[in-house]
């Protein structure tokens, strides 16, 4: 089904689904909790102020009546900014404690809105039973501001409100106002639902586009350096784990001085693109490849074989023999490359991963020292377990 341009607004796109929920589930444990706290001291002085000021013949004056409330609604919106401050800045633990409070406080908020539409069925008592929707509004933290599903329920706890001021509506003295407030309420927590899942998509959303800018290269358009850095390090860790093998292949372009001697940096830039393009092309779409630097790339594949890697090494040099991309000072008459390769399963010593790269590299040095266009596999690679 095709998304209206509006609803395209509100989601997360799909390659970032994943990591932004978990990114949710972690920060709204935080801010659920401090909301919850809130909410609740809120409720309970609430309660307390019905029963011990209005029970006993205290002053029933507007005053009293609303300042409880109003305090209340303040704790909520202080709550809110507070939260927003810590989104995004502590990680504490037990996120199950506060989701258990969140729960509690939405149960608290639907018998107290039911209590107190049945206790004070005028404007004021509607104003509590407003608050209890605002309430509600924090059961989106412990959802994981999953929108739907805290705007569902926001409108649940609307409508349970509005079957209790039916099944009361005889003793219910201003019915206008009172569902003026509880429509109020109800767009007003909604709006607000909206608003702040949409900042907190729209700054995760930016900062993932920001990152993804930051780990491309611009010429090539794969992956660069600092990209490398960084998944090759992960990669190493969660292979360390698995048991899985890891080839590592540096790719380099062979006499492509002379290339841009020949040809020109221009066209150097363009032929550059080209085997990059080609290299993207010869390994699976979960593999990784980045340009490492200059005329050379990488390409990371993780459970392959000796075999397999002599293949794809083919297949990147077959490829890029059919681009015939003349190079008259170089072993053919077209660009080559020459390719080393080292494979082997990672263990969690930090200084193996750059020996493994090392190897990769003096498996390129073979491939340039006999004589370029060709690959090269370490001797090394599969016999050697990496954890010494
Ligand atoms: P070998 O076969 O031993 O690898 O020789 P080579 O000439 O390819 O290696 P060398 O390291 O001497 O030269 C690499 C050249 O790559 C030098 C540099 O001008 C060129 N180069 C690096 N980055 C770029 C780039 O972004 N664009 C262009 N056009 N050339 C680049
Ligand atoms: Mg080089
Ligand atoms: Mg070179």
């Amino acid at each position: 089904m095709k998304k209206s341009k509006l609803i395209k607004r509100f989601c997360v796109p799909d390659e970032y689904r994943n990591e932004f929920s978990t990114l949710n589930a972690k920060n709204n444990s935080v801010a659920a909790r401090i909301l919850s706290a809130l909410l609740i001291t809120s409720v309970l002085l609430t309660i307390f102020y019905y029963y011990a000021f209005t029970s006993d013949g205290w002053s029933k004056g507007i005053f009293e009546q609303i300042m409880p409330l109003n305090i209340t609604c303040l704790c909520i919106s202080a709550a809110v900014f507070v939260s927003l401050y810590f989104i995004n800045k502590s990680k504490l633990p037990l996120p199950h404690v506060s989701e258990a409070i969140a729960f509690a406080a939405a149960a608290t908020a639907i018998v107290y809105a039911a209590y107190s539409s049945h206790l004070e069925i005028t404007v004021d008592g509607i104003k509590n039973i407003n608050l209890a929707i605002i309430m509600f509004f924090a059961i989106g933290f412990f959802l994981h501001f999953r929108l739907v599903a805290t705007l569902a329920l926001e409108l649940l706890l609307a409508l349970s409100v509005a079957f209790f001021m039916y099944v009361g509506r005889h003793e219910i003295t201003n019915l206008i106002p009172c569902v003026v407030y509880l429509t109020g309420a109800y767009v007003v927590s909604s709006f607000a639902a909206c608003v702040f899942w949409l900042m907190r998509k729209d700054n995760f959303v930016g900062t993932k586009n920001l990152e993804l800018i930051a780990s491309y290269d611009k010429l090539t358009r794969i992956r660069n350096r600092r990209s490398f850095d960084l998944y090759f390090e992960q990669e190493w860790h969660r292979l360390c784990s698995s048991g899985e093998s890891l080839a590592l292949f540096i790719i380099d372009v062979d006499f492509f001085k002379k290339y841009n001697d020949t040809y020109g940096h221009q066209a150097g830039d363009k032929c550059l693109a080209i085997v990059a393009a080609v290299i993207a092309d010869s390994v699976r779409k979960s593999d990784f490849v980045a340009r490492y630097g200059g005329e050379e790339f990488v390409a990371v594949l993780s459970g392959i074989n000796n075999e397999t890697a002599e293949k794809i090494a083919g297949k990147m040099r077959k490829e890029l023999a059919s681009r015939e991309i003349p190079h008259t000072s170089s072993v053919t008459q077209y660009v080559t490359v020459s390719i080393g390769c080292m494979i082997g399963k990672p263990s969690r010593m930090e200084h193996s991963l750059s020996e493994f790269i090392m190897l990769a590299d003096s498996a390129l040095y073979m491939a340039k020292n006999t004589g370029r266009d060709r690959f090269v596999i370490n001797p090394e690679s599969e016999s050697k377990v990496f954890d010494d």
